[in-house]
């Protein structure tokens, strides 16, 4: 089931210029109340249930609801990201048992990734032709 917003828990993002939700979402779902300050999923049946909106929420004020067919109602599953870590709670369905697992998600420190070191600049004029404008040099 797509993921929704729990508007008691939601600031906003402060009224950055972009909210983390929609700066994550693959498929710009997230929207932003400019008024109430709360953002909302405006296309739920697009919705992949990728959990991206969840992990970045930085107040943890997304959730999703999984299917009842495979995961019995009333149980949740709350992910808590850190820099190096995530940690996953889940309530099971009598509303008191919990598990919690806790897994490294990176091995180099946040913001250090230079996506393009090494790759020419993009050329513009190439834009036309095809291949990639970082692809190796063939040799002919
Ligand atoms: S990321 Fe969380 S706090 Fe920020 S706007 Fe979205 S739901 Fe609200
Ligand atoms: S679960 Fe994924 S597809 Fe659905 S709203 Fe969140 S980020 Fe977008």
């Amino acid at each position: 089931m797509p993921s929704f917003v729990i508007v008691e828990k939601c600031d906003g993002c402060k009224a950055l210029d972009r909210t983390a939700c929609q700066y994550i979402c693959p498929n710009d779902l997230m929207v932003l109340d400019q008024e109430k300050m709360k953002a909302w999923n405006q296309e739920p049946d697009q919705c992949w249930e990728c959990f991206n909106c969840v992990k970045i929420c930085p107040q943890q004020a997304i959730e999703i609801r999984h299917y009842s067919d495979f995961t019995p109602l009333g149980s949740s599953t709350i992910p808590l990201r850190g820099t190096d870590s995530i940690m996953w709670t889940i309530k099971f369905r009598d509303g008191k048992t919990m598990k919690r697992f806790k897994f490294p998600i990176r091995t180099t420190a946040e913001g250090s990734i230079d996506v393009y070191k090494g790759k020419p600049e993009a050329d513009l004029s190439k834009i036309k032709e095809p291949g990639f404008f970082n692809n190796p040099a063939r040799a002919n």
